[in-house]
């Protein structure tokens, strides 16, 4: 079978390169494209033979596309646009405009592609920019799904709720069943569990209700923190069909883990709301392209001391001294996890790596922009085999 030939959108750190390598189809990057100087260092320092357009996508030419002779399209475009926390400026965000550019030129191209793989974040299913997708979807005679999925419904204790739209130009009868083979590969969540798994969009739009993904705090009432939210993620922490945490650790080795402790201001500024896992805990809240830079809801973070119980720490914690709440917190260790551990949880295998000068700001942050590989080449097979 002829390798299937991809173009590769908004490559980023090539997170749908990875995930294209991992499903086991025959598959060939004819070409990556994106912006960001740092992100196409990385790429290129993994994948040195695959063509890196440093290019603006609505810069290049319908004929430059068309010389690309590519079979399948995957991309995820900037997500700003579409977050809950962004303006939600959807189609009118400057940023929307090379994705409606791509729009423009599907339906010309010379050999229109196979299939489409597009990730997006949560609020992206309910944006113009989809109705207009699926607008130029149908026109072109599509055949096309929408799911939302999260890591953890592959077994990953992260959550990581994103939408994606697998799309295949008709071929036949098959295609029908790709609806239940969703369905199969991400079943919906357990009763009692939390709504991150997986619920299939297609063929009407819904919202699936709350993510949780910026929820803060551990599992203690005392701290900012709601008792849906503590039960919430004791059902997380006993689903054994999640691995814990340890599994993605790098191993401890004296002092290695210093530069990742959190400092004094860090802790005293905002221990009520870090959300704190433990080693044998079987959930970790989004990794945000901010981790490490600010702590409010842009990812957990690591107890390191686990002979320091928490309740200890976090019990009348606030009618303390700042000198006797900081003894008591420096107690846990408590870090960021490594940009290695970060990657681990998003499904990056362990033959990625950063170039030497990339910082650990710069590394957590195109991680951020990233995706999970795991869940993205479980979908990818389903679209491709
Ligand atoms: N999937 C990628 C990340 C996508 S984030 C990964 O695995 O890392 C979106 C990416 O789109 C960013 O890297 C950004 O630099 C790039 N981008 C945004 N607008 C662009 C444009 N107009 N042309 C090319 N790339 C763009």
């Amino acid at each position: 079978m002829d390798p299937v030939r991809i173009l590769e959108l908004y490559s980023g750190i090539g997170g749908m390169h990875y995930a294209l390598k991992e499903c086991g189809v025959p598959a060939e990057v004819v070409a990556a494209i994106d912006i960001n100087t740092t992100a196409n260092q990385i790429y290129k320092h993994n994948f040195p033979e695959t063509p890196l357009w440093n290019k603006t996508i609505e810069g290049i030419t319908l004929d430059d596309f068309n010389k690309l002779s590519f079979d399948m399209i995957t991309m995820s475009p900037p997500c700003q646009p579409f977050t809950r926390i962004g303006l939600q400026g959807d189609v009118s965000d400057s940023r929307t405009k090379s994705f409606l550019y791509i729009l423009d030129i599907l339906p010309r191209l010379h050999k229109p592609p196979r299939f489409i793989l597009l990730e997006n974040v949560k609020g992206f299913e309910t944006s113009s920019a989809r109705q207009r997708l699926v607008k130029t979807l149908t026109d072109c005679r599509y055949a096309f799904w929408e799911v939302m999925v999260s890591p953890t419904s592959v077994g990953i204790p992260n959550s990581r709720l994103r939408y994606f739209l697998l799309a295949r130009s008709p071929t036949g009868d098959s295609d029908v069943q790709i609806n239940s083979l969703i369905l199969d590969t991400f079943p919906p969540p357990a009763e009692g569990a939390t709504p991150q798994q997986a619920s299939v969009l297609s063929p009407t739009c819904t919202s699936s209700g709350q993510t949780g993904e910026e929820v803060h705090g551990g599992h203690f009432l005392y701290k900012r923190e709601t008792v849906t939210e503590v039960e919430r993620k004791l059902v997380q922490n006993n689903n054994p069909s999640v691995r814990p945490i340890r599994d993605f650790l790098e191993p401890q080795k004296d002092g290695n883990m210093e530069p990742y402790l959190l400092g004094p201001k860090t802790l005293l500024r905002y221990a009520a709301v870090l959300d704190i896992v433990q080693p044998d805990c079987r959930r970790s809240v989004c990794f945000t392209k901010g981790y490490g830079r600010y702590v409010e809801g842009t990812g957990s973070v690591l107890q390191g001391c686990m002979e320091t119980q928490m309740d200890g720490v976090f019990l009348g914690l606030d009618q303390l001294s700042e000198e006797e709440k900081l003894q008591r917190l420096l107690k846990l260790k408590l870090r960021y996890f490594t940009p290695r551990e970060v990657a681990n949880l998003m499904g990056f295998p362990h033959s990625f790596s950063f170039p030497q000068h990339i910082s650990t700001i710069q590394k957590y942050r195109v991680l951020g922009n990233s995706l999970n590989v795991v869940v993205v080449s479980k979908l990818l097979q389903l679209l491709l085999s």
